[in-house]
């Protein structure tokens, strides 16, 4: 099974994606963070993404297109692939479709995550994460059991991403009605779109995408 979640930044398509991921056997396709680990790397990719993904703009269609056609043909995507924060424009999204049908692919799933706007910058204003095992917190909603230590490997270190500040939340958000709102009409044309409430507790989420996938 192939499916995409679509939702503004702060949606929870991340943490959905990996629930999601886990119980089906899926592989968690994230460019948001196959461009992170580019940039930390000093990649070619990483240079051209670096302060375009720091100002909180859209890194090219050509480059992410490009990421996803190389990552889907791994053999740890022959079971099936969530696409969390791609596509994120028109282009990308037919270039996907392209892609899928040269590779005798298909998309059976795409699942938008809805929230409400004045959610979303608390939401990812407070976000960090272990910086040993990537275990997802919030300065608010979800802090470490133990202040200073991650609850899933103990690690005492923590970071935050470069963009998920108050200021560069606005140009993500921007760039999502601008660029990626879109493809919510596009998908909903093709007969493949269904929603959930994302405001709901991460649980709920979890069990109404699972009721929206089927068994
Ligand atoms: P995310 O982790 O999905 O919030 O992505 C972080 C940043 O990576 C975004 O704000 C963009 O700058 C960049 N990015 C991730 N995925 C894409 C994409 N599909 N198209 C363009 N830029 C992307």
């Amino acid at each position: 099974m192939n499916l995409i979640l679509l939702g503004p930044p702060g949606a929870g398509k991340g943490t959905q994606a990996e629930r999601i991921a886990a119980t089906r056997g899926l592989k968690q396709l994230s460019t948001g963070e196959m461009l992170r680990a580019a940039v930390k790397a000093g990649t070619e990719i990483g240079r051209r993404a670096d302060a375009v993904m720091k100002s909180g703009g859209l890194v090219s269609d050509e480059i992410v297109i490009g990421i996803i056609d190389e990552r889907i043909d791994q053999p740890d995507c022959a079971n099936g692939f969530i696409l969390d924060g791609f596509p994120r424009t028109l282009a990308q999204a037919s270039a996907l479709d392209k892609l899928l049908k040269q590779k005798g692919k298909t998309l059976d799933a795409v699942i938008e995550i809805r929230v409400d706007d004045s959610a979303l910058v608390e939401r990812i204003s407070g976000r960090f994460s272990c910086a040993k095992c990537g275990a997802g917190y919030h300065d608010l909603h979800k802090m470490p059991k133990v202040a200073g230590t991650c609850d899933q490997c103990g690690s005492t270190e923590f970071s935050r991403r470069a963009d998920d500040n108050a200021e560069t939340v606005k140009n993500r958000l921007m760039a999502y009605y601008r660029e990626t709102a879109p493809l919510i009409g596009y998908y909903y044309a093709l007969g493949y779109l269904q929603s959930v409430d994302g405001m709901a507790p991460i649980d709920e989420v979890t069990v109404q995408l699972n009721k929206a996938l089927g068994a």
